[in-house]
């Protein structure tokens, strides 16, 4: 026996409306505070690893408004978030920070493929692991993909970084200044009362497997790197 605590390994999802800013296509600046925030909890020991989104380039159901067959439209998103892995990737190594990306469709030339005990290697040696190109299936999303590679990599918590919003409100605060944010969340209030958390088929997959869910928000100075040290922000999801 030595006595050692298992360190903290967390899933950080980032969607694409963290990258682009609200826009198409990545704003640099946003991506590389980002990578700034998530140096120092990597340098205390947290195992970090990483899903990206892609609607900041494109999303399969949008797409096949504009006649573009859904399937096809969804490998078009699914590509859109290795872009964001592969900016995110940039800025981590420019702090000096080791990364690997693991896609879940092939590209030998820019990513590994994803195999979950190499991720788990690379976290342990204390690499940023990024998944992008979702599951590489189409009619998933990324938060999906986000509790699952948490379940599968024996995650301790995923940390969804919103745009906008610093957790979950009774309604949206955007809109009504008087909704209140929850400090605490089961999973069926939220599947229910249909709560801004993540899409509803990710939220099952978490209640289903008791997954722990942080809802906070990208914007404060600081913030990313307190969700990643389990600091108690935003709103905790769970049974
Ligand atoms: N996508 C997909 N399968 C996946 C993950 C993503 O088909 O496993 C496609 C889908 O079209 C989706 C787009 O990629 O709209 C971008 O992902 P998502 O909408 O989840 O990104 P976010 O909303 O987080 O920016």
């Amino acid at each position: 026996m030595t006595g050692e605590t298992k360190p903290r390994r967390v899933l950080l999802k980032l969607s694409g409306e963290a990258f682009g800013g609200g826009k198409v296509g990545i704003d640099t600046h946003v991506v590389r505070r980002i990578a700034e925030e998530i140096v120092p909890a990597v340098k205390q020991g947290v195992q970090v690893a990483i899903v990206t989104g892609g609607g900041n380039f494109f999303r399969g159901a949008e797409l096949q408004q504009a006649g573009i067959d859904r399937s096809r439209g969804d490998y078009m998103g699914m590509l859109g978030t290795v872009m964001n892995c592969l900016a995110l990737q940039d800025f981590l190594e420019q702090e000096g920070q080791a990364t690997r990306v693991q896609t879940a469709i092939t590209m030998g030339q820019v990513a590994e493929p994803y195999i979950p005990l190499k991720a788990i290697r690379h976290l342990e040696k204390g690499r940023v692991v990024i998944f992008g190109a979702g599951a590489g299936m189409p009619y998933f999303s990324t938060d999906t993909v986000s509790i699952q590679r948490s379940l599968e990599i024996h995650c301790d918590e995923v940390l969804m970084g919103k745009n906008g919003v610093d957790g979950v409100y009774t309604a949206d605060p955007r809109k009504h200044p008087e909704a209140k944010r929850f400090a605490t969340l089961d999973y069926n209030r939220a599947l229910v009362d249909n709560l801004a958390v993540m899409d509803a088929s990710a939220l099952s997959m978490a209640r289903d497997n008791k997954q722990c869910i942080r809802v906070f928000g990208l914007e404060g100075a600081g913030n990313v790197t307190k969700a990643l040290l389990g600091d108690n922000i935003g709103t905790l999801v769970s049974a």
